[in-house]
């Protein structure tokens, strides 16, 4: 039995520095990925329901490794948010949105992911300002998504960085809305322009009364404070349907949309009815 228990702890040790030397792997990989320039941005449509027609594209960090192909944002944003790699990872999907959106038309926005760690370092303004500047894209066409990771930590500071954003024209959108501990909380603390409605509540609105009753509380008291809703990850014309009646502004997912190649927007653009 000792033999035994001697033989399980080798096996979790080996799996534990096969893990840590993965980690160190992709963490080497990140930077040189950078400088050689692996990363690229998908575009996923968001449809105002209001309109009829795509009013923004959110921006989906694509990493196409030379041996591993490509490797998924949740696999390797939080390497770099651990190594601290996320700053200039970050300061470049802020450039890269920006340029590529400035050739969209007018009315079309563009939405930026923001990693809680890219508060910490409080370049985040001055990332801002250069992407705008550099892209000649007005401010009001950007967007940034945040989850409430970030108003998690050090409050009054981050406040303050929002404030500053929201004062250039920036909107500034609360992502994931529902899936935290104090979600609810969050929307006195800071008048976001938008809230996105994670999937999970968007998953099976079409199924019941009760299965709609979230989507149906946060659109009706987003509304009231004259915030606008998103839903995220329609797959199905049934789902779209529910939402449409539940009073969302918008709505996106793979019914809608998948992400897409910026040579692709433009395109899709084009084809739809635009005034
Ligand atoms: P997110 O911000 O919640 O982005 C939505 C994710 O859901 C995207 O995954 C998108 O491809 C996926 N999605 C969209 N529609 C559907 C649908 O109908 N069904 C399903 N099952 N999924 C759908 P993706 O691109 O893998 O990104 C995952 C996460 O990685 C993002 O979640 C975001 O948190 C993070 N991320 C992506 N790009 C960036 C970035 O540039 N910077 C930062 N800091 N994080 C990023
Ligand atoms: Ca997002
Ligand atoms: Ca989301
Ligand atoms: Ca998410």
């Amino acid at each position: 039995a000792k033999q035994d228990g001697r033989n399980i702890h080798r096996f979790f040790e080996t799996a534990m520095d096969a893990q840590i030397q993965q980690r160190r792997e992709m963490e080497l990989d990140l930077r040189t990925a950078f400088a050689a320039e692996q990363f690229h941005l998908h575009y996923q449509p968001l449809y105002g329901l209001g309109q009829g027609q795509v009013e923004c594209f959110e921006a989906l960090i694509r990493w196409q490794h030379p041996e591993r192909g490509n490797i998924p944002p949740g696999d390797f944003i939080p390497v770099a948010e651990e190594t601290g790699l996320i700053s200039a990872i970050g300061s470049w999907v802020l450039k890269q949105a920006c340029r590529e959106a400035s050739s969209w038309p007018s009315d079309v926005r563009v939405a930026v992911n923001i990693s809680p760690v890219q508060f910490r370092t409080r370049t985040l303004v001055l990332d801002v300002l250069a992407a705008l500047g550099t892209s000649g894209l007005p401010a009001s066409r950007l967007e940034i998504e945040i989850t409430e990771g970030v108003l998690l930590q050090d409050t009054e500071a981050t406040l303050t960085i929002l404030e500053e954003l929201r004062s250039l024209g920036v909107r500034i959108v609360m992502d994931d809305f529902g899936t935290g501990y104090s979600s609810l909380s969050y929307l006195q603390k800071f008048r976001f322009d938008k809230v996105k409605i994670d999937r999970a509540f968007v998953q099976n609105i079409h199924e019941g009364e009760d299965k709609r009753a979230v989507v149906r509380a946060v659109t009706s008291l987003c509304a009231s404070l004259g915030i606008q809703t998103t839903a995220e990850g329609v797959e199905t014309a049934a789902q779209l349907e529910a939402l449409r009646r539940e009073g969302c502004s918008q709505v996106q997912g793979f019914f809608i949309g998948r992400p897409m190649q910026a040579a692709d927007v433009l395109q899709l653009l084009d084809s739809c009815d635009r005034p």
